[in-house]
C-alpha cells in the first residue's frame, strides 16, 4: 500500500465529504439530530490540516493521524467511530500491507467502539458488505451503493436513531452514506 495513495484518498474523501456536508446533515435530521455533515465536514477538514503539518511518512502514521484528529475534534458518535477504525487501521497497516486485513480491523475497531453488529443500521452496514466484497474480490461503486441503498430497509437499533424504532425505516443511514463516500474515494485513489 503506498502512502500517497493513501494521502490522495484522505483528500478526497474530505471533499466528498464537504460537497455534501448538507446531504449528510439531512439525512441525519430524519432520523438523529443533523449534524452528521457538520460532523464530518470539520472533522476530515481537520484531518486535512493535520496531514500538511505533520506530512507523515507511513501509511500508518497517516491512518493514526487520520484518527487521533477525528477522535479529538469531532463531538458525535461519528468522531470516535471513524476514530476508532482508524487508529486500529494504523495498528494493523503496521504489520502488513493487506487493505483487506487493514479494513476488516477498522471495522473491528468500530464494532467494539459502537458496541454494534451487522444489520443495526449503522455505518457498519457498508463497511461489512463491502469488506465481504472486498474478499472475494468483486468490490464495485456499486456494491458500496447496494449496501448503503439497504440501511433504508432496516430499523436502527443502535445510536440515535434506535429512537424513532419502526419509524427509523424509510431513511438512509447518514453514517452508513458517508461510510460509502469513505470506499467511493477509496477506490477513486487506487488504494
Ligand atoms: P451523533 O449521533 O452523536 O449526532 P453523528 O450524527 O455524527 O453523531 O453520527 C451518527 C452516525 O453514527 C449514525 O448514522 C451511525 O451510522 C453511526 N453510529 C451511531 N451509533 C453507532 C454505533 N453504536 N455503532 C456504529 N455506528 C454508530
Ligand atoms: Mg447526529
Ligand atoms: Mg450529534
Amino acid at each position: 500500500m503506498n502512502v500517497e495513495a493513501v494521502k490522495k484518498w484522505m483528500i478526497l474523501f474530505t471533499e466528498k465529504v464537504n460537497q455534501n456536508k448538507a446531504y449528510l446533515s439531512e439525512l441525519d435530521r430524519a432520523i438523529g439530530d443533523g449534524d452528521h455533515g457538520m460532523n464530518m465536514a470539520r472533522g476530515t477538514t481537520e484531518v486535512m490540516a493535520a496531514l500538511e503539518a505533520k506530512n507523515p511518512a507511513t501509511v500508518a502514521d497517516v491512518f493514526k493521524l487520520t484518527g487521533m484528529t477525528l477522535v479529538s475534534k469531532v463531538g458525535g458518535a461519528s468522531g470516535p467511530l471513524y476514530g476508532s477504525a482508524f487508529i486500529s487501521m494504523a495498528k494493523e497497516a503496521g504489520t502488513t500491507d493487506s487493505l483487506l486485513a487493514i479494513l476488516q480491523a477498522g471495522l473491528n475497531g468500530i464494532e467494539k467502539r459502537g458496541q454494534a453488529v451487522p444489520g443495526e443500521k449503522t455505518m457498519i452496514d457498508t463497511w461489512q458488505p463491502v469488506i465481504k466484497a472486498l474478499a472475494a474480490g468483486n468490490l464495485s461503486e456499486q456494491t458500496i451503493a447496494d449496501a448503503v441503498a439497504h440501511t433504508k430497509e432496516i430499523k436502527a437499533t443502535k445510536g440515535r436513531a434506535s429512537y424513532l424504532g419502526e419509524r427509523s425505516i424509510g431513511h438512509l443511514d447518514p453514517g452508513a452514506v458517508s461510510s460509502g463516500y469513505l470506499f467511493e474515494t477509496m477506490l477513486e485513489a487506487g488504494v
